[in-house]
């Protein structure tokens, strides 16, 4: 069984997504637990905690299946010691959020390692791949050290796949098999993939055959047990494009077939599938749509 739904709004409390997500009949949701453009928030008061949990109850959506999302402005990767310390203590923050609201699941950007190279340099390529080793003992470093400091939790630090934008990691399922291998506790990690992303990396989608090879890529690489969440999105640039800019679906590069193998793999059954698509006015349109693929 699919659960599909779309990142809602939270704003007014994170109690006013559950609500949301009813209102476009979704049977999963994600959100921000706190404004994702501030370092800081305040913590969660227990009148919005309690109102969460009885609009969560209200809606029939699972804790399972609810996919928070955390800030942008953490990056676990970072090369300056003051600002890593500081995206390891939000993300911290980030996951006591998600466990006192009752949720077990964190999903975020792996990080980025903003060195730049000129692509003139003759060593470019081993600059790079030199620059992304280390960012990426310096991200699975950060996920011990969060683990370590919520041991009282089962909250899973769930790693999204990216585009490759820019110097962000976890483009190719071999950066995910890396974080996923030096995380010492690995019934704290998962991963969720974006199909915008994953098309945009490289990994084509579109017919059965390419769809099949992708998804057998990420098992053999990654291991299809831990893809716990998905993000359905179109995508706006081509394939291979290293571009993150999603689209409605069916009106991207990807189009309507990738989106029928998913609603069709059982790997994609009891998973959160979130749709992050640029027009939320035909969220619960593109909700039914999904639901409409499925074939029994
Ligand atoms: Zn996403
Ligand atoms: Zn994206």
């Amino acid at each position: 069984m699919k659960f599909v739904g779309a990142h809602v709004s939270a704003s007014g409390g994170v109690e006013n997504a559950p609500l949301n997500a009813m209102k476009i009949g979704a049977k999963a949701f994600a959100l921000f637990t706190k404004n994702q453009r501030q370092w800081v928030a305040k913590p969660l008061e227990s009148k919005s905690i309690d109102a969460f949990q009885k609009n969560l109850e209200l809606s029939g959506i699972l804790p399972k299946h609810v996919l928070p999302h955390d800030s942008y402005l953490i990056n676990l990767g970072h090369p300056e010691a003051d600002k890593l310390e500081k995206s390891r203590n939000a993300f911290i923050d980030e996951l006591e959020r998600c466990r006192i609201l009752g949720l077990d699941k964190l999903n975020f950007h792996p990080g980025s390692h903003l060195v730049k190279i000129p692509k003139k340099d003759p060593l470019y390529e081993e600059k790079m791949m030199e620059a992304e080793l280390h960012c990426l003992d310096v991200i699975a470093e950060s996920m011990n050290r969060a683990i370590d400091a919520t041991a009282n939790s089962n909250v899973k630090l769930i790693i999204e796949n990216t585009a490759g934008q820019g110097s962000n990691l976890g483009y190719r399922f071999e950066h995910l098999a890396h974080l996923i291998d030096k995380v010492e506790d690995k019934s704290r990690v998962g991963v969720c993939l974006d199909t915008c992303h994953t098309f945009t990396a490289g990994y084509d989608l579109r017919t059965k055959e390419a769809y099949d090879e992708t998804m057998e890529a990420f098992d053999r690489i990654v291991g299809a047990e831990y893809l716990m969440g998905m993000h359905i999105n179109d995508s706006k640039p081509p394939l291979g494009s290293r571009v993150d800019r999603h689209h409605s679906l069916g009106l991207g590069e990807i189009g309507w077939d990738a989106f029928r193998f998913i609603m069709n793999d059982t790997r994609m059954d009891d998973i959160p599938l979130i749709l992050e698509t640029i027009n939320e006015e035909i969220w619960a349109e593109e909700i039914k749509a999904l639901y409409a693929l499925t074939e029994s």
